[in-house]
């Protein structure tokens, strides 16, 4: 390379720097009238101003650039400063990478959800039906590994003569499983006024598809000290979904995980269609962690392992998944819950053994 064009580019490679901490120094002015103007109730856009500001460059500029030229690279400029501007006057949503770029881990007592923490799984009955059940799936689910228990007590039901769940009872027995086995416990509310309940009893609380949008009981989870399993609505977009964690988290619970369970589509072949975008985006657009419920989903206990596997691949923090001594006999949700042996080869089909103790890479093995 010729020696006088490399001592040229040098200086080049100076002015770049000279003109970007000037430019950085610019934008901060812009910044700070954008703030005031926003206090004072003005426009960011000002013609006037602007014209008046190209007029002089125009009559300061000795090229060689032309004044066309000079006068198009400085509206680049006031265009980028009012871009910040405008950005500056957006709501910082506390559920937004924007507001937090690192990921969030939830911890339901000592069980990490999110950031680099193997992935989780969430396993117990659809619902608490009786001591025995719940002792025996407790026993089963925990001696293979698993750390987080699920189990409706109070079951929204579309049917009001189905069973409805057995309240409070359901939650002592689901903690008195949960104790005997070390295992958290998660469970469903669905009525602000049962949270003292809640808190004596469960490890983590879940907020139901149906009441993601129940902006009374999202407020009064959001004041609970307890970690936050919320599911997205039947129908929800997923900035609905995302701005139901905002409530949460406004009311100053940041422990909050998100769940995807499936949305309504026009399919039939199955319960619900399974929004994998949704399980990628959600983790994009916050920094929440993500699970996804491969139960309620697809409906059907044949697609368990694939959805697993799909969820994962997407980046989801976790699943959930149903699971009954009897499927055939459970009192809600037969047709979709795996009995033990079912269990134990969805674990192992899903390599969950393994990341249960070691790391999540371990999972798309195989
Ligand atoms: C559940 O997990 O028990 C449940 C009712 O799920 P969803 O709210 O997603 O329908
Ligand atoms: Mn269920």
């Amino acid at each position: 390379m010729d020696e006088r064009i490399e001592a040229l580019r040098r200086r080049i490679d100076e002015l770049n720097l000279d003109l970007l901490r000037l430019l950085s120094e610019r934008a901060a002015v812009a910044e700070a009238i954008g703030r005031r103007q926003t206090e004072v109730g003005l426009s960011h856009y000002d013609p006037m101003r602007e014209q008046a500001m190209l007029d002089a460059l125009v009559s300061a500029n000795r090229g060689p650039f032309s004044d066309a030229t000079v006068k198009s690279l400085f509206k680049q400029v006031f265009q980028a400063s009012m871009q910040l501007e405008q950005e500056q006057d957006k709501v910082q949503y506390l559920t937004s990478r924007r507001h937090r770029s690192e990921d969030t881990v939830v911890w339901v007592g000592d069980v990490a959800v999110g950031g680099d923490h193997p992935a989780v799984l969430i396993a117990g009955p659809c619902a608490i039906e009786s001591r025995e059940q719940v002792m025996a799936t407790a026993a089963h689910v925990a001696r293979r590994g698993v750390k987080l228990f699920r189990g409706g007590a109070f079951k929204p039901r579309t049917d009001p003569y189905s069973f409805q769940g057995l309240g409070v009872e359901g939650l002592e027995l689901g903690r008195e499983a949960c104790d005997a086995h070390g295992l958290r416990f998660v469970a469903e509310i669905m009525d602000a006024t049962d949270l003292p309940a809640f808190e004596r009893h469960v490890d983590m609380l879940q907020i139901g598809a149906r009441n993601m949008q129940n902006f009374h009981l999202l407020k009064a989870v959001g004041r609970s000290r307890l970690p936050v399993l919320l599911k997205r609505g039947l129908a929800a977009t997923i900035e609905e979904w995302v701005m139901a964690a905002e409530y949460l988290l406004h009311e100053g619970n940041p422990n909050v995980v998100l769940c995807e369970r499936g949305i309504r589509t026009y399919e039939r072949f199955t319960r619900n269609t399974l929004d994998v975008s949704a399980v990628a985006l959600a983790k994009l657009e916050t920094h929440l962690p993500v699970l996804v419920d491969v139960t309620h989903s697809g409906g059907r206990r044949d697609l368990l392992v694939p959805l697993t596997k799909a969820a994962l691949a997407a980046g989801a923090d976790g699943i959930m998944v149903e699971v009954h001594p009897n499927p055939a006999v459970a009192l809600s949700d037969q047709k979709q819950q795996v009995d033990f042996d079912g269990f134990d080869a969805y674990l192992d089909a899903t390599l969950f053994p393994r990341t249960l103790t070691a790391g999540r890479t371990e999972l798309y093995r195989g």
